[in-house]
């Protein structure tokens, strides 16, 4: 019978977020595909859980990802664990378990400690609707042509970000979205220092540039504000028939040109031409 694979979150921070179920599986599995070994053994000592560990991470997952696939084929059960959170979530995970479904494995996901969903809980922007949009790329071109995207993306944005780089994202971020976009910067989730600075990337930019940001960050971004619709009146209509006709327009093409712009019907716009002019 083929084995499993399960996806085990672990604390970003909290050593008390682990769930009873969390534990069970980690205890249960016949191995560990940890992301740092050191790291997860660390905390498979904190909880008295000993096991065979594989280390599974971006530079060795095309070659490991294959031996634990063929592990778990012939019987095994995996449990699955990155540094912190939820794997597959802005980590190597997200390869293994396209592999295991490939591979008619069954993968099952354990709920637990995510920093994206922490972060825009505690956020104070609107949770309806967001879109989570991970690291940005590390290469300039790239990251303006990811901001660039989200110019107009209405819902409430969410970005994993090293605080060495944190300056330079909100810099670019302001770029894009202008400096009073509000955006909540949430440090330390689950921590002692734990810190939610509600803001705008202005003001972000000017905090962090004079105390330099140390610790984890989660940026939630609120969305573009509704475009206020304009709705024209005659008057703006007229105005500008009258306009383009001193540029030279005959009326008839004047009242064309301004229903296209206006978007409006042409016997209105010619109406009201008409009244004005009376
Ligand atoms: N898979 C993990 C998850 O979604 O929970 C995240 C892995 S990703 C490699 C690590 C990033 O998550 C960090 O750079 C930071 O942006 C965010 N993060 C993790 N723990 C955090 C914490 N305690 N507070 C704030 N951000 C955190």
């Amino acid at each position: 019978m083929a084995g499993m694979l399960y996806l085990v979150p672990t604390p970003i921070g909290n050593l008390g977020d682990i769930s009873d179920r969390a534990r069970k599986t980690l205890e249960e599995a016949d191995f560990i595909a940890a992301e740092d070994t050191r790291v997860s053994l660390k905390l498979l000592n904190h909880l008295g859980i000993k096991k065979s560990l594989i280390s599974y991470f971006e530079h060795n997952k095309a070659f490991k990802g294959n031996i634990i696939l063929e592990r778990i084929l012939a019987g095994e059960t995996c449990a699955l664990v990155s540094d912190a959170g939820s794997p597959a979530i802005s980590d190597p995970g997200e390869d293994l378990v396209k592999l295991c479904h490939e591979n008619g494995v069954t993968v099952c996901a354990i709920p637990g400690p995510c920093a994206v969903i922490t972060a825009l809980s505690i956020s104070g922007q609107a949770t309806g609707r967001f879109c989570f949009e991970g690291f940005l790329s590390t290469a300039k071109k790239s990251r303006k042509a990811h901001l660039e995207d989200l110019k107009d993306e209405r819902r409430t944005m969410i970005f994993y970000e090293a605080p060495h780089k944190l300056v330079a994202t909100l810099e670019d971020m302001a770029e894009a979205f202008g400096e009073d976009r509000p955006i909540s910067l949430c440090r330390e989730l689950t921590k002692l220092h734990e810190e939610v600075v509600r803001t705008t990337l202005g003001e972000a930019i000017a905090k962090y540039t004079e105390n330099p940001p140390k610790g984890e960050f989660v940026l939630v971004l609120a969305g573009a504000p509704e475009k206020e619709e304009t709705v024209p009146t005659e008057a703006d209509a007229a105005t500008r028939v009258r306009q383009l006709m001193e540029e030279g327009l005959s009326r008839k093409d004047a009242v064309k040109q301004t229903a296209k712009e206006l978007n409006l019907p042409k016997n209105v716009v010619y109406d009201a031409a008409l009244n004005m002019e009376e």
